[in-house]
């Protein structure tokens, strides 16, 4: 039987070269990969650092290309890929445009879809946009829902998804985590970039900051850049943020921070050197999803800067707490977790909820005890 995985964005490849990986080294399952592009370089880089080369690489970013635009030439050229390979499963993770249409595609020609990271729901269809409606509209076609946790697995259930179509694996981000870790381990090179900004910090505790949700270009951004500005003034941290490539977002933290003293805005991190930074940082700011979850795994704590997450299990359990973006509260919550040991140590001893790296293996088991009679 044939497999064949959509990976569209940075975030997707990092969740699912793990899944790659198990999928090859089990070699049950022939194992095909198509790139969509939607994040050019840095999935390629992710992709390219896990010794995996897609066998169709669609090219399918452009600049200034609209969410319409960019979904109708997705469905198209995955659906020709389809047509060529005639995969016996195919595999989307998430909920990017580019799962969304690599699932619809294959719902379009029958061919049955697995859905890894499935059941992650905020309750609300208008945040995170476009985010929720591509979940819901993948699990309206998935035949397997690999849910990462529980409560995953029962939100699936309350929308009256059939039982045994779900399985809950943990989730395969900290399998790609504790494989960067360990492969740090060996090869510590591989994280120069940050050895260079960490000198450049002076031993002052690192706030790690990442944000670049469609939700929060609408006045968070610089809600955001106004409460890092102030932390800026401290004289006992520095701020690390990897800008995220969308224009605005950038011009917004560039405007605001670029004369700081201790406010480092630097380009994308490669992975090792991100999880080099969320491993030696004292706490993270972020509204980005995978972060929730890796850097409970590495014991940092996590402040969200969104109004909603669909990441409630981090927030139950105390590994992370959701802030919003108002610019007084992030300074407050902040500096609670700079200046109360007790807080800090709280949040970075809480329980990881989000998997134990083995969720990979999980998965490749359920496939291929479907397909394999
Ligand atoms: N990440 C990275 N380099 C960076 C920033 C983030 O490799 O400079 C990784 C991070 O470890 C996480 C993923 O990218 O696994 C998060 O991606 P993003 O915030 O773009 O998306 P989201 O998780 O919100 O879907």
């Amino acid at each position: 039987p044939k497999i064949l995985t959509v990976v569209g964005t940075r975030p997707e490849a990092i969740k699912l070269f793990p899944l790659i990986h198990a999928l090859r080294a089990d070699g049950r399952l022939a194992a095909r990969v198509c790139a969509t592009g939607q994040h050019a370089g840095m999935l390629a880089d992710v992709l390219a650092l896990a010794g995996i080369t897609p066998d169709h690489d669609l090219g399918l970013m452009c600049a200034g290309q609209s969410l319409d635009r960019l979904t109708a030439r997705l469905i198209e050229a995955i659906g020709e890929v389809l047509d060529r390979e005639r995969p016996d499963v195919v595999i989307v993770q998430g909920d990017t445009t580019s799962a969304f249409a690599g699932a619809l595609a294959a719902h379009y020609r029958q061919i049955p879809v697995a859905h890894v990271e499935a059941g992650l729901r905020s309750g609300n269809m208008h945040h995170p946009w476009p985010e929720e409606f591509n979940r819901k509209a993948i699990a309206a076609v998935a035949d397997w829902h690999f849910a990462p946790t529980d409560a995953a697995r029962d939100a699936l259930l309350a929308e009256n998804v059939r039982r045994q179509s779900v399985h809950v694996t943990g989730n395969t981000v900290i399998d790609a985590l504790l494989w960067m870790r360990a492969r740090l381990a060996r090869q510590p090179s591989l994280a120069e970039r940050m050895s260079a900004i960490e000198q450049a910090c002076h031993g002052r505790r690192i706030i790690a900051v990442t944000c670049h949700r469609r939700e929060n270009l609408d006045g968070g951004v610089e809600r955001i850049a106004a409460a890092l500005a102030e932390l800026a003034s401290r004289n006992d941290v520095a701020i690390v943020l990897p800008l995220h490539p969308n224009p605005s977002v950038r011009s917004s933290f560039l405007d605001a921070l670029s004369c700081r003293d201790q406010v480092h805005l630097v380009e994308p991190l490669g992975y090792p050197d991100f999880v080099r930074l969320l491993d030696c940082a004292h706490l993270a700011l972020t509204d980005s999803g995978g972060v929730q979850e890796e850097a409970p795994a590495l014991g940092t704590p996590v402040l969200v800067m969104r109004e909603t997450t669909e990441r409630l299990e981090g927030i139950a359990a105390g590994t992370a707490r959701l802030v919003g973006t108002d610019s007084d509260r992030i300074v407050a919550e902040t500096a609670r977790l700079l200046d109360d040991p007790v807080a800090h140590a709280t949040m970075a001893q809480a329980h990881n909820p989000y998997g134990d790296g083995r969720a990979s293996g999980r998965i490749v088991d359920v496939l291929a005890a479907a397909l394999i009679a």
